[in-house]
């Protein structure tokens, strides 16, 4: 028999179990702190959106900011299709929207926590225990592990504790290196505070030049929302975790420059031309609210000291071209992200230090890791539990 702890029962953790329960002579303990599968409950807004349909391995890896290539070989291995087959096969059926993101049909995280665990009940080999571990050492051949109740000895240790446990720290006293944890996939708090009274406003499909010491880094696009402190929503999502190491601050922020429109200035300024000559008796807010929101319209007005209640003929040149460039060129500052509120954490166990055709530790036999306390984030879509359900698969396997 072959002892095996996996420190960690979230959806990394639980895949390494069942796949490698395959073999009846392991025998596998979950420890978890608190009850397992319970941070699949919040994904996706409860629905849990559980892959991505895009089904070209190199094509998925390009989602990721940090751990592209070391993906190529686990999505080889284990694949968005996999994915879909797996939960088909443990009866969670699912479909994709027409973002291409997958859901379960039920749009439940329950009906998906509930499904793994009863495969992980299904399994004689694996048994679950909720004890918090705090320490983590290699003896001879034997893994010591110390809990806050008990002492184990195992053949085989994995750590799938997440972003947010202390799995690096177990990790670092084992001799790995820790890329430095940063919060990503999350809202960002802006210098500019006037635009405080549009919280919960959105603009759709936008996109947003970002600037690191005035130089243009990189386009994005997507969702903006305004938040009581700043900004969020899928494309700011994608800037705080393209930017995730970028130090900002509120002495050197990041410049983030939003096209509200989705066209240049010159096209822009000759289409609202346009349609002011055409709307010359409407009020002004009321055609500028034909391009962005119209709690927007009134904000920018308001900044720009133009009055909300004029007519659209009697806006002068001056201040047309004002508006079209603020539209074509709205500039946030952001300070810091909203650190505690990330979805996916940045950094974590130094990926040159792991085995991609494994998950094994290349510095200790027998270690092995998988899920979000490796230094592997994707953005929003389904693309951080690809990576649990892959990685976990392929540590699972060679546990076989
Ligand atoms: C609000 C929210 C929504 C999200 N929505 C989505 C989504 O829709 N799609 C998507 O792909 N991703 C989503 N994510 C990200 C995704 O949930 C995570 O990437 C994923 O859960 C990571 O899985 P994991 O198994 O690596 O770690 P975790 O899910 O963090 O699980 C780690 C487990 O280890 C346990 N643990 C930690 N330390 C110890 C210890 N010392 N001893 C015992 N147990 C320990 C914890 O209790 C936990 O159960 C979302 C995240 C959040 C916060």
């Amino acid at each position: 028999m072959t002892d095996i702890a996996i420190i960690g029962g979230g959806p990394a953790g639980v895949m390494c179990a069942l796949t490698a329960s395959e073999n009846k002579s392991n025998n596998i303990y979950i420890f978890d702190k608190n009850i397992i599968l319970k941070t699949i409950l919040p994904t996706g807004g409860g629905r849990c959106n559980l892959a991505y349909a895009e089904y070209n391995f190199k094509e998925l890896s390009k989602f990721y900011p940090r751990g592209e290539k070391f993906l190529y070989s686990i999505f080889s291995k284990f694949s968005t299709k996999d994915t879909l087959n797996f939960f088909e096969k443990i009866g969670v059926k699912t479909y994709t929207q027409k973002d291409n993101r997958i859901f379960p049909v039920s749009d439940s995280s329950k009906e998906v926590k509930d499904a793994l665990i009863k495969e992980v009940d299904k399994n004689k080999n694996i048994k679950k225990v909720f004890e918090n571990v705090i320490e983590l050492k290699k003896e001879k051949d034997k893994f010591k592990i110390k809990t806050n109740k008990n002492l184990y000895t195992f053949d085989k240790v994995v750590i799938s504790t997440g972003g947010k446990g202390n799995g690096q720290e177990l990790a670092k006293k084992l001799g790995h290196n820790i890329v430095d944890l940063k919060p990503a996939l999350c809202s960002l708090k802006t210098k500019e505070n006037n635009y405080y009274s549009l919280a919960g406003v959105s603009v759709k499909n936008i996109t947003a030049t970002v600037f690191v010491n005035n130089k243009k880094q990189k386009q994005l696009s997507g969702d903006l929302l305004f938040t009581h402190f700043g900004i969020s929503g899928p494309v700011v999502y994608k800037i705080s975790s393209y930017f995730a190491y970028s130090n900002f601050d509120e002495k050197n922020p990041l410049k983030i420059s939003f096209n509200l429109v989705n066209k240049n200035f010159e096209e822009f300024d000759d289409i609202f031309s346009k349609t002011l000559k055409n709307n010359a008796q409407k009020d002004i807010v009321n055609v500028l609210s034909d391009f962005i929101p119209k709690n927007l319209a009134y904000c920018i007005l308001e900044k720009e000291n133009i009055k909300k209640d004029i007519k659209a003929g009697q806006l002068t040149k001056k201040n047309r071209q004002k508006i079209s460039k603020i539209l074509t060129e709205f500039i946030l500052n952001a300070q810091k992200t909203t650190l505690g509120e990330e979805i996916v954490t940045a950094g974590g166990v130094d990926l040159k230090e792991i085995d991609s055709k494994t998950m094994e530790s290349k510095l200790i036999k027998n270690l092995f890791f998988c899920g979000e306390v490796v230094d592997i984030d994707g953005l929003t879509g389904g693309f951080n539990l690809q990576n649990c359900w892959s990685c976990g698969f392929v540590a699972g396997k060679a546990l076989v």
